[in-house]
């Protein structure tokens, strides 16, 4: 007889929480003290589940551990990890999309991973990767067609709960289809859930593709607008350029053409020429409202 398990909301509808817990998934409601002070669960907060009925596979939550971060659309509490998804062609890299989806995630304090999938389509694919591989990004090359390199992306996610993002048609969906192949979950549950999160707007979900292997079901990112980010944090957001922050001549140096600047003098070096025409064109949108 159970007492207590540690697990993870997985989904929530309706005042009912399913939980994942290494003994299974258990759909629970909540203790009310919850609701009275205001605090709301999220999928993918950790929770507590007590009252166990092993029969029913039901429970109460009668705690949840503390929220480490939470993102915002889609609404998901401690996602660990984006994974960049771009595809080789059709459609090709778009590099300045992918710097915004970069800095979105960086600015959100996420681990990051880029996958590029459908490599079975064009074999150049290397090549437009370089800027970010020397940046220090993990880059994975995957085919969701014919499950190439699908098993490196899936130590990827290890232990983690990641949310997918990237233009519509480069296999998001795919690719969680592929990585859920020969797991316990059946493919035509996930597509079906795959295939509604298209079309209607309602609550993410965490899809269990193993033990403690999570991806959110929606994909993350929805907006490309990078206004809100204030541009002094801006450079620290290109990992490329942190180990030089420290040596340009002036303290609060924009990088932009302050002289004796160590960023400049690494551009086409250390840091690549395209990512750093990207930081400036970035700069001049963002605005200097929030520049002291
Ligand atoms: P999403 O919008 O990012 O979720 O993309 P989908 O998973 O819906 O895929 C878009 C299209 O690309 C579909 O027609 C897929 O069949 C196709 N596709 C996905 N992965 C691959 C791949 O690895 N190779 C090829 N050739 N096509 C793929
Ligand atoms: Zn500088």
């Amino acid at each position: 007889m159970r007492h207590s398990l540690d697990g993870r909301v997985i989904k929530a509808v309706g005042g009912l929480y399913t939980v994942a817990t290494e003994h299974g998934r258990y759909d629970c409601n909540v203790r009310g003290i919850f609701r009275k002070h205001g605090f709301t669960p999220l999928v993918g907060d950790y929770a507590v589940v007590e009252k166990i009925d092993e029969q029913k596979k039901t429970g109460t939550v009668t705690k949840f551990r503390e929220r480490k971060t939470e993102l915002v659309r889609p609404r998901v509490a401690n996602v660990d990890q984006a994974v960049i998804v771009l595809a080789a062609a059709d459609p090709p890299v778009n590099p300045d999309l992918t710097d915004r989806l970069l800095l979105l995630a960086e600015e959100r304090g996420l681990e990051i991973v880029i996958c590029v999938n459908k490599i079975d389509l064009d074999d150049q694919y290397a090549t437009a990767l370089k800027p970010y591989e020397s940046a220090g990004y993990g880059v994975f090359f995957v085919s969701a067609k014919t499950g190439g390199g699908i098993s490196g992306l899936r130590a990827a996610l290890a232990g983690k709960v990641s949310v997918l993002a990237g233009p519509s048609g480069v296999g998001k969906s795919s690719i969680i289809n592929s990585l859920t192949e020969n797991e316990t979950m059946q493919t035509g549950e996930i597509s079906r859930k795959l295939g509604r999160g298209k079309h209607t707007t309602r609550h993410a979900e965490l899809i269990e593709i193993s033990d403690g292997m999570f991806v959110v079901d929606t994909p993350g990112f929805s907006s490309l607008e990078l206004k809100h980010i204030p541009r002094d944090i801006l450079p620290g957001l290109f990992p490329e350029f942190r180990p030089y922050l420290d040596g340009c001549r002036f303290n609060d140096c924009r990088h932009i053409n302050e002289p004796d600047c160590a960023v400049k003098a690494q551009t086409g070096a250390g840091i690549s020429a395209e990512r750093y025409d990207r930081y400036v064109m970035i700069w001049n949108e963002i605005g200097d409202n929030e520049w002291t």
